[in-house]
């Protein structure tokens, strides 16, 4: 499920292939991506424009097109291909461009989104987006979760307090800075504070390198092991399953607290 690393990659494969090039033609192979936007006026507000640069908050895409905006969300299964000859099998909607390239947006599960809007800053206040976390700084971060409760997993993934964190990068982050995922957001001490937000930085400006270079994760982290019994990667304890904020959590017994 594409979270804040992998749309940053998503917004720099469309900024690399995608730009100044004139739309020719929108075609929306399934209406279902579409959010509250009408087919027909999806296609006639980016025909026969160009998209001129890309920008992401959290997990949201935005494409200007001069005037108006593409949004994209990528849901659990979206992914872009920009492609000459052969279109991806998922395709969705797909830009035909003057030059006879494609840029698809693909999406098996359909939880996605393509919708065009006028301005990303009103989209980022109408859904109370919380800050993206590569713009944060220290003393904002300690601002956003002063007077919280709730288990610091929950206000992790919590899209207003910060956007684009979701399950994995929180069980990463946490797991990461030893912090068990239900400990208390109010129980936190300073130091703590500060580790969860400079590993949180850490590990998506680490994820974002190396998937540009066609590298996955590093073995020592948390994603390669997310299973019942495994044996933790840092400590050797014990990694188990459980459920907070509604979603599966995994976390080492020993060395997180
Ligand atoms: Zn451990």
């Amino acid at each position: 499920m594409p979270e804040l690393p992998e749309v940053e990659i998503y917004a720099r494969y469309f900024a690399r292939h995608a730009l100044r090039q004139r739309i020719a033609r929108v075609r929306v192979l399934d209406e279902r991506i579409l959010g509250a936007v009408r087919k027909e006026v999806f296609a006639r507000a980016l025909r026969g424009r160009a998209f001129t640069r890309v920008r992401r908050h959290g997990k949201h895409l935005f494409a200007d097109a001069g005037g108006t905006w593409l949004h994209l969300h990528f849901g659990m299964t979206g992914d872009l291909g920009y492609y000459r000859d052969d279109p991806p099998r998922f395709a969705r909607v797909v830009f035909d461009f003057d030059n006879g390239a494609h840029l698809a947006f693909e999406d098996m599960r359909l939880f996605g989104v393509a919708d065009t809007i006028d301005d990303p800053d009103a989209f980022i206040r109408l859904h109370a987006l919380g800050p993206d976390p590569l713009d944060l700084r220290l003393a904002e971060f300690r601002r956003l979760i002063a007077k919280r409760r709730g288990a610091t997993k929950s206000l992790l993934m919590s899209q207003d307090v910060i956007a684009g964190i979701g399950n994995l990068y929180a069980d990463e982050t946490l797991f990461q800075s030893a912090i068990a995922p239900r400990r208390p957001v109010d129980r936190l001490t300073s130091a703590e504070i500060r580790t969860i937000f400079t590993t949180m930085r850490k590990i998506l400006l680490t994820v974002i390198e190396r998937h540009e270079r066609g590298d996955d994760h590093p073995p020592r982290y948390l994603i390669h092991h997310r299973e019942e019994g495994a044996r933790c990667p840092r400590c050797g304890g014990t990694i188990v399953k459980s459920v907070v904020f509604g979603r599966t959590t995994y976390s080492c017994t020993r060395h997180q607290t």
